[in-house]
């Protein structure tokens, strides 16, 4: 299959299935904004949760903030974004369309219509609203364009009332807001995305320590939510195209269908933001060593991660066909963790009130183990699993005739279906809790 064609096929099992959806589309749509659907918001909630447990929740040293989207704009001039959150632009004379000059091969034609491009100009790429009922420039706010900013300014209240020992780090998930020029290739490059940020503080000495460390976890994160790793690529950004705050900066590059294309981004930003913040607002941001009573100010590690690029690198990994006899059958191998539905239960006819009582019974006792157990009695059988299949949804449970005893020696047991293999087992429905329960695990 090409490229081209994968990206098309998984854009539209996205809308037929319920996962993404063109923003604003019964409008025509709005660039730049996809919504989630049903099955799309929990693999979504998933990917979060899992980040959540990782990166915060199963660690000590973590504390989460949900910060106001909306800030006092003073945040974004000491942090740089209103003077340098910036892209070139440049427009076509001809066709007037808008580019971002360093996506382009050739700086001079439009790639449009062959016209020739003006100048670059910078573009900035926040976007701007007025808070309150003047609309003058003193009431200008920006949607902030990173979770980022959000934890910085939270960096005192956190100290003040946790009294965290360093190294210790906050984070954060959350909506941000970017202008892009030309957004494209679907959930990859939005102007309303959603990102997972920590800000881990550091003893200056102590930061490529932690910088090591949350490069692991990175690593171990794309395992967990089933991203292979020979599809993720470490790019050490060189130093001309860091952002003006960082020292260092890894990329983690994931072969997307459309090419490879930035993932997540792992940066250390040393004291930039805290000492902007400080000298800006004139609060107190450093940090007193208890021990040494040096008071100092903490450099920081930030791996940022985009909640849509990590959706869409999940669904291009799990993107399969296969050759059924004839037929094809697609489906998503979703990592069970981050699946959408974990099981489908059935009777094998919903016209049979046993059956369908049965079946019931035996979708409470799976629910035990997850909530995110469906039913679908819709059609026939085959037509239930191609359903689930294309879902992701990694074991199917039916319950027939020998369920109820048909043949005593049956009497209990239902059928569990794989989604990779199609195989399927004959198990007690506590033997197919268990296998749902370790896959999940
Ligand atoms: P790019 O170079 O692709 O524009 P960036 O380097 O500006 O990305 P960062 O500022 O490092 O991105 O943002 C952190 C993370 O947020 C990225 O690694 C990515 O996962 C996500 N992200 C950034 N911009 C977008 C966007 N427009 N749409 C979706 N996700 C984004």
């Amino acid at each position: 299959m090409k490229d081209s064609e994968l990206m098309e096929k998984i854009v539209s099992l996205a809308k037929r299935r319920g996962f993404v959806f063109p923003g604003s589309e019964i409008y025509g749509g709005l660039a730049g904004t996809f919504d989630y659907g049903p099955m799309g918001v929990r693999l979504k909630e998933n990917v979060e949760r899992l980040w959540l447990q990782m990166f915060r929740d199963s660690r000590d040293d973590m504390y989460g903030v949900d910060a106001a989207i909306l800030m006092n704009p003073k945040i974004w001039e000491a942090s740089g974004h209103v003077s340098g959150f910036s892209d070139p632009l440049v427009e076509c004379e001809k066709c007037k369309k808008r580019f971002r000059a360093d996506h382009l091969d050739d700086k001079e034609k439009c790639p449009e219509c062959g016209g020739s491009l003006g100048d670059a100009r910078q573009f900035n790429m926040m976007f701007k609203t007025h808070a309150g009922a003047m609309e003058d420039d003193s009431a200008t706010v920006y949607l902030r364009p990173e979770t980022a900013g959000g934890i910085f300014a939270n960096f005192k209240s956190v100290v003040d009332s946790m009294h965290p020992k360093l190294p210790f780090g906050i984070a954060q998930i959350g909506k941000a807001f970017r202008n892009e020029i030309a957004p494209r290739d679907f959930i990859f490059r939005l102007r309303e995305l959603s990102q997972m940020e920590v800000e881990y503080f550091v003893q200056p000495s102590e930061w490529e320590q932690a910088f090591e460390e949350w490069r692991k976890m990175m690593h171990l994160f794309a395992e967990a939510v089933g991203i292979p790793q020979d599809k993720v690529h470490e790019l050490e950004v060189p130093e001309g195209d860091r952002a003006h705050y960082s020292k260092r900066t890894i990329d983690f590059e994931f072969d997307y269908p459309f090419g490879r294309k930035e993932l997540w981004g792992l940066a250390y930003r040393t004291d930039f933001d805290l000492s902007a913040h400080a000298n800006a607002s004139g609060a107190e941001l450093s940090y007193l060593d208890e021990e040494t009573k040096e008071k100092f100010i903490p450099h920081v590690i930030e791996p940022s991660l985009g909640v849509d690029r990590t959706v869409l690198a999940i669904l291009a990994s799990a993107y399969r066909e296969d050759d059924m006899g004839g037929e094809t059958r697609t489906y998503l191998a979703l990592a069970p963790k981050v699946a959408p539905v974990k099981a489908m239960v059935s009777p094998l006819l919903k016209n049979k009130p046993e059956l369908v009582e049965k079946a019931r019974d035996v979708r409470a006792e799976l629910q035990k183990v997850h909530p995110a157990i469906a039913w679908d009695d819709n059609g026939n059988i085959g037509k239930r699993y191609r359903r689930q299949d294309e879902i992701g949804t990694p074991f199917c449970v039916t319950i027939d005739f020998d369920t109820l005893g048909e043949h005593p020696e049956l009497e209990g047991t239902v059928t569990l279906r794989h989604r990779d293999s199609g195989e399927q087992e004959r198990l007690t429905v506590a033997e197919a809790a268990d296998r749902i329960r370790s896959a999940i695990e």
